[in-house]
């Protein structure tokens, strides 16, 4: 069955539920409501009669008195015991007709006790009743109508928002694009929330889509170069190398640096097509002074360079010492290739921060170049790059580690005077 006419029927059916055990329940209040009254007075009537009785004479008369507290459409009987000893009665047969009585004793006229009975017609009572009956019927009848339209237009309110995602969905699935559905609908009810929620995932997704693709034929495009220049030197070696030592030495030194440059990338496109996810990040209070004195001099053994640390600096950081690390070699490594003189490492710090700069004296990039270059593969000149092996990779790499850390990067740089770029690292660091 679809969930349309489930909808549609189980709402009908729980309205009509409640509509007809209401309408029962007011029936039967009415009906206990009208016998309770009527059984009251005649309760009272029999009291009055009673005291009435109890002083009367033998000159009354005594039908008259009787008369006078008979119910409209009722009896007066009084009994001795078994024995009828008089009656008055309204002209119908009282035994045809629902009724209720009413017995008390009372003292007759000559002190004996008497059982005095009064008697009311309730035929009165029941045709109202049965007029209520009717009417009832008739509003549960007519209620079923808008009931039953309400509920269509609910089951149609309820799934027209996921109709539209379902269609939206099989016409992604069949077309193989990332549809969206219109969502036009002002208002934040959780239907159309849901609605917007695939729109942004669908969004996602498709930025996601993009950017593989992006990546993917920027480093088939990037690999295309040295793979181009190791196959044009190994022809060369294959032509004349045997013959002319020279050409086979040039020829194997630019085999051997385009592999290595290979190298390198690969290693960075995988670090970059790690998923975010599957990083480990460890948060822990890390000690400033002795962390950036084992980077630095890992650098300095490593080329040769001067890299000096500021002598200020603040005690500890809390943050993963093996991402940081990280890190800080990629724009250190940024620092010694794109300038001569030493580097220099700052550490400071505000009331939620700690700011570490890695300045270097070089060639500065231009100002426009600023907010591209933590784009992938994005690279300032290509004349630098062919200079200093560079892939564009690096501070892509570094803007996704610092994400991690909840540290953001901060730019300046002067063309010609060098380039500084700091971390800036939250006091509390990241859960
Ligand atoms: P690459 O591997 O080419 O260095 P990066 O992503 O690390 O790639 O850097 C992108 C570009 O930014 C580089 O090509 C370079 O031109 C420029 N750049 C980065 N760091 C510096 C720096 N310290 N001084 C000058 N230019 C820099």
């Amino acid at each position: 069955m679809r969930l349309k006419t489930k909808i549609h029927l189980l709402t009908t059916l729980l309205m009509l539920v409640i509509v007809v055990a209401t309408n029962s329940g007011i029936y039967l209040l009415y009906e206990k409501f009208a016998y309770d009254t009527e059984y009251n007075q005649l309760q009272s009537r029999a009291n009055d009669l009673s005291s009435t009785l109890s002083q009367l004479n033998a000159q009354t008369n005594l039908q008259q008195v009787l008369r006078a507290y008979m119910p409209t459409d009722g009896a007066v009987y009084i009994y001795d015991g078994e024995r009828l000893k008089t009656k008055v009665q309204a002209t119908l047969e009282m035994q045809e007709v629902p009724a209720i009585t009413y017995t008390m004793p009372a003292i007759w006229i000559d002190g004996t006790v008497v059982d005095i009975t009064l008697q009311q017609s309730m035929e009165e009572v029941e045709r109202t009743l049965d007029l209520l009956k009717v009417i009832l019927v008739v509003v549960s009848v007519v209620a079923t109508i808008p009931i039953f339209l309400a509920s269509l237009v609910l089951g149609r309110l309820i799934l027209l928002p996921l109709e539209r995602l379902n269609e939206t969905m099989r016409k992604s699935a069949s077309t193989g694009k990332y549809e969206k559905i219109d969502t036009t609908e002002k208002g934040g009810d959780e239907l159309i929330n849901i609605n917007r929620t695939f729109n942004i995932m669908m969004e996602k997704l498709e930025q996601h889509y993009q950017k593989q693709q992006e990546f993917v034929s920027n480093a088939s495009h990037e690999l295309k170069t040295p793979i181009t220049v190791i196959e044009s030197y190994a022809k060369l070696l294959l032509r004349r190398g045997f013959d002319n030592r020279e050409v086979a030495q040039e020829s194997l030194q630019a085999i051997a640096n385009e592999s290595s440059r290979m190298h390198e990338m690969v290693l960075q496109l995988l670090e970059l097509a790690k998923n975010k996810e599957q990083l480990d990040v460890h948060f822990e209070q890390l000690e400033l002074a002795p962390f950036l004195n084992k980077v630095a001099s890992q650098m300095e053994q490593a080329y040769h360079r001067t890299f000096r640390i500021d002598a200020q600096i603040p005690k500890f950081i809390y943050s993963d010492e093996k991402i940081l690390k990280q890190l800080l070699f990629i724009l250190l490594d940024n620092a010694r290739k794109y300038s001569e003189d030493e580097v220099r490492i700052q550490a400071t710090e505000t009331t939620n921060h700690v700011r570490i700069t890695i300045q270097d004296f070089g060639i500065g990039i231009p100002v426009e170049h600023i907010p591209h270059l933590f784009e992938r593969f994005y690279r300032v000149t290509e004349d630098r790059n062919r200079k200093t092996g560079g892939s564009g990779l690096g501070l892509a790499i570094a803007h996704e580690l610092a994400q991690q850390l909840g540290i953001t990067i901060d730019v300046k740089s002067k063309l010609g005077e060098g380039s500084s770029f700091t971390l800036c690292i939250p006091k509390e660091g990241q859960q």
